[in-house]
């Protein structure tokens, strides 16, 4: 078991910047997500954990040992790092059983035959493989050879697991099965985990944290409801959540009742903390970006709070999609159009004007960069 710690981390091809000052801290046994839009960064962090790449400058540490340092010359290699990596691809061996590709890292270290046959089979029982031993990758599902790959790594009992985007090769609904089992698996084992993802719901049901990357950039580190509820900047908030979070020009603006966002069609009142923060912050009077998920927004017919005139608007129905479970709702109030979640027993229709509900306690303001 093992910490990992990126010290101001950066990563250059040539002239591109692919890892930005990149400073992380993995705590022992955490399952950490990498999370990020494709090309940001995070297969090349990964590759610079593991040993697969070198970085341009900074630190990595893994279990306090210091494992990469240009500036001291310190290099350790990937097989000293004690870590074990799952791609995408299994990038299992054809011509090998089921048996002998999890056999394969502890053959390699030379391990005793006797404690290999016990490991693989222990692994094989816990990730239900134990009947495939003797087949060969072709002869098993996508599910299963992804397994296959898992027991690889997991039968070297590494320090530290490493994952790119394991899933991402599997079908919706076996990618949904698997999301569960890893991260069962993982919290059995306790091994300290680094997952890359670009996919927002597999963070946000995986994490124990979640660092949020963009182009090279940490952009947030947290928890899964630190990311979705207390979002950083607009990234986080674009990125985190579907349909993504609205975005509104706003001004702020005080009178004698309170602290408003103005829309110019209508204005919502702050709560009293929230108006706090925003004197503090000196945004009162400023132009500012409103942001709100869609969720957050309800149909003033089935909203619990009604305060009228203070957290309602009135606004024209453009387009609903019936998602079955839910309603999308695309909604305008003069120029300024926003989306609503609302739920399935929802009657809105398009070309009508309802009253919708902003939950301010869920409202979020962004300055305008
Ligand atoms: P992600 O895994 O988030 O999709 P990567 O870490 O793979 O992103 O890549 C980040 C950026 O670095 C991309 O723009 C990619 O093209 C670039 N990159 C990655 N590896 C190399 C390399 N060996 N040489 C040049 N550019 C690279
Ligand atoms: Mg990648």
């Amino acid at each position: 078991m093992a910490e990992v710690r990126l010290v101001r981390v950066w990563k250059q091809f040539g002239d591109f910047t692919a890892v930005k000052d990149l400073t992380l801290e993995v705590k022992d046994g955490e399952f950490l997500v990498l999370l990020g839009p494709s090309g940001c960064g995070k297969t090349t962090t990964l590759r610079m954990i593991a040993g697969l790449e070198e970085p341009t400058k900074g630190q990595i540490y893994i279990d306090d040992k210091l494992v990469a340092d240009p500036g001291k010359g310190i290099f350790v290699p990937p097989k000293e790092r004690d870590v074990a990596m799952v791609f995408q691809s299994y990038a299992l061996y054809p011509h090998m059983t089921v048996y002998d590709n999890i056999a394969f890292p502890l053959k390699l270290r030379k391990v005793p035959k006797q404690e290999i046959d016990k490991r693989v089979r222990e692994v094989a029982e816990m990730l239900g493989l134990t009947e495939f031993l003797h087949r060969k990758p072709r002869e098993l599902s996508g599910g299963q050879r992804q397994r296959v790959a898992l027991g690889r790594a997991i039968v070297r009992r590494p320090k530290v697991f490493l994952m790119d985007e394991p899933l991402s090769n599997l079908d919706a609904k076996l990618r949904v099965k698997m999301r569960a089992e890893l991260k069962k698996l993982q919290r059995q084992l306790g091994v300290t985990t680094i997952y890359v993802t670009h996919d927002q719901v597999e963070a946000m049901t995986m994490g124990d944290r979640i660092a949020v990357m963009n182009a090279g950039e940490l952009q947030q580190i947290g928890t899964p409801e630190d990311v979705y509820e207390r979002p950083a900047n607009t990234f986080v908030a674009g990125f985190i959540g579907s349909p993504p979070t609205n975005f509104m020009d706003s001004s702020v603006v005080e009178d004698e009742n309170g602290v408003w966002a103005d829309f110019g069609e209508f204005r919502l009142k702050f709560l009293d903390d929230q108006a706090e923060v925003l004197r503090e912050k000196n945004l009162v009077g400023k132009e500012v970006i409103f942001g709100i998920r869609p969720e957050d927004i309800y149909d003033a017919l089935f909203a619990q709070v009604k305060i009228p005139g203070e957290n309602m608007a009135r606004a024209f129905v453009e387009i609903v999609e019936n998602l079955g479970g839910e309603k999308i709702v695309h909604l305008s109030a003069g120029d300024i159009n926003f989306t609503a979640k609302f739920p399935a027993e929802s009657r809105v229709v398009e070309g009508q004007e309802i009253d919708v509900v902003f939950d301010m306690k869920k409202a979020h303001v962004f300055e305008k960069g």
